[in-house]
């Protein structure tokens, strides 16, 4: 995700997220007056409703296929490399496939490319990254043990959320991947890729410090780095979603 200063209006905006993101539905704010401020944050309250009215955002889960299609994840890589699926191909520098251990038992799995990310062709580089490799090394682990991956292999202009049809479009790639690495543990950064894993619009807080199963693979969800970054009082229950992580991580080696 990109380091560089927010604004006031964004940082009103990833307030009203958080609050998504904890389960909350709805806040009351009057606006006096027609001011544009004002109208703007009446358009972001609208927003936080949208998001705990909207039945499903996903509809049925998709029938994928139980075996791997290709052979390996590089000729996997390889096939896909060029992918036009959506639109985001035309603005992206290098497609992010993902990263790690070919073999690895835990794979974590973002939202999508950041500028940064863009730039290398590598998952979670930038600050965002930098705290998530504290985050594994404080779990005494690092990213040549697991494997990291995002939703989408493209990066949304200005690191907008991804919209659903470009994650309808790119999931199967992931689906291959999972299918290709077969992890024994799934952890899910963020709201945008718990919700699609699990194929549900249910808010982050709600998700959070359970065990979910994903086509029978035990799978956790918790905050992205890049929220941290902007919240750093989420960093504490993120580190109590990484024990709970590291201590079934631990149980697969007896
Ligand atoms: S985001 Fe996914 S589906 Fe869209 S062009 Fe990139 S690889 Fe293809």
């Amino acid at each position: 995700m990109e380091d560089k200063p927010v604004s006031l209006h964004q940082l009103f905006c990833y307030a009203l997220s958080a609050q998504v993101d904890l389960g909350i539905g709805e806040m009351i704010l009057k606006a006096k007056n027609n001011r544009p401020h004002d109208l703007q944050w009446t358009e972001n309250i609208k927003m936080v409703r949208k998001v705990e009215t909207t039945p499903d955002l996903f509809g049925a889960p998709s029938q994928a296929p139980s075996t791997p299609q290709f052979d390996s994840l590089a000729a996997h890589f390889e096939a896909i490399r060029d992918c036009q699926l959506c639109p985001l191909w035309q603005t992206r520098t290098k497609l992010v496939y993902g990263v790690g251990n070919p073999h690895a038992d835990l794979i974590f799995i973002g939202e999508a490319p950041g500028r940064e990310e863009d730039q290398q062709g590598e998952p979670f580089v930038g600050r965002a990254g930098q705290l998530f490799d504290r985050i594994l090394a404080a779990m005494g682990l690092s990213r040549e043990e697991v494997y990291i991956a995002n939703i989408l292999k493209c990066r949304p202009p200005n690191n907008r959320d991804p919209v659903p049809e470009e994650m309808d479009k790119c999931y199967p790639h992931l689906q291959e991947q999972i299918r290709l690495l077969r992890p024994k543990l799934i952890c899910a950064l963020g709201r945008v890729a718990g919700q699609r894993l699990l194929n549900t619009n249910t808010p982050l807080g709600k998700l959070r410090r359970i065990w979910h199963d994903y086509e029978g693979m035990p799978m956790l969800v918790t905050y992205h780095p890049a929220a941290l970054l902007r919240f750093p009082a989420y960093k504490k229950e993120t580190w109590a979603d990484m024990q709970m992580l590291k201590e079934r991580y631990d149980r697969l080696e007896l």
